[in-house]
């Protein structure tokens, strides 16, 4: 089994709170954000890539949240620029349809071609070597973690402990555990479902304590652990907590 990737796998689980996998998903996704925005984009290698791929919407959002490097930013922007429109604009030119004349008469044939541009750019917007290299990662991660699960006591029973893992987090580790000898799998995921429904049960009842305390006669209870149930279920419902802070819900509250 693979070392390098066991460390981070190990320090994600010595965290007790939240998805350990959304952690690890997050540095690894750093990492790869700082590695575009570094030395690696005046690579000739890097570039021919990065000319071709750009990145996804979303990791150009972040990109362009990073700030780091506006220069590098640009240089990449401009060379994947001219390479988009060195490969779109001839095939949407001639994917012009011809008027139909008296002479020429009507040709289905364009129709075919109009939809293979769109699917050209549709490939295009939504390659990205970010998300490549981070569904990459998490790959081996997800297979380590269910390695250690088998072979390393004590990660078992960080595994055991951990708050949860949310759900799309627990999807993967579900379809490698699909992967696994049927005694493996057996421990595997009775410690996952034990962990799933423990976090499905305290988040109902927190919620529920939360519309509760909208009630007048409640409104001197303590909030408890009900304060931030809704921001941490949207953790468990969705791996990615970006818009999930607990500052928002207090605005609002
Ligand atoms: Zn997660
Ligand atoms: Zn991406």
């Amino acid at each position: 089994m693979e070392k390098i990737y066991m460390i981070p796998v190990n320090d994600a689980y010595n965290e007790s709170c939240g998805c350990p996998i959304c952690r690890l998903r997050d540095k690894a996704e750093t990492n790869y954000l700082e590695y575009y925005l570094g030395p690696s984009l005046m690579e000739p290698d890097t570039r021919k890539v990065t000319n071709k791929t750009g990145f996804c919407p979303e990791h150009m959002g972040k990109l362009n949240k990073a700030v780091t490097n506006r220069l590098g930013l640009g240089l990449v922007m401009h060379t994947h620029l001219k390479d988009f429109n060195e490969d779109l604009n001839p095939k949407l030119k001639s994917a012009i349809p011809a008027k139909a004349g008296l002479l020429k008469g009507r040709n289905p044939d364009y129709k075919q071609k109009l939809n293979n541009v769109a699917d050209l750019i549709d490939k295009r917007v939504n390659t990205c070597p970010i998300c490549d290299n981070l569904n990459d990662a998490m790959g081996h991660y997800i297979e380590v973690i269910c390695w250690m699960f088998s072979h390393d006591n004590e990660f078992k029973e960080k595994f055991v402990k951990s708050e949860f893992h949310c759900l799309p987090h627990t999807s993967l580790l579900l379809r490698q555990a699909a992967k696994l000898s049927q005694n493996d799998a057996s421990d595997f995921v009775e410690a996952l479902y034990a962990n799933n429904s423990q976090t499905f049960d305290s988040l109902i009842s927190d919620v529920e304590y939360f519309t509760l305390k909208f009630d007048y006669r409640n409104t001197d209870k303590p909030w408890g652990t009900s304060k931030n149930s809704i921001q941490r279920s949207m953790r468990f419902l969705s791996s990615d907590g970006r818009d999930f802070d607990e500052q928002q819900g207090k605005k609002q509250s």
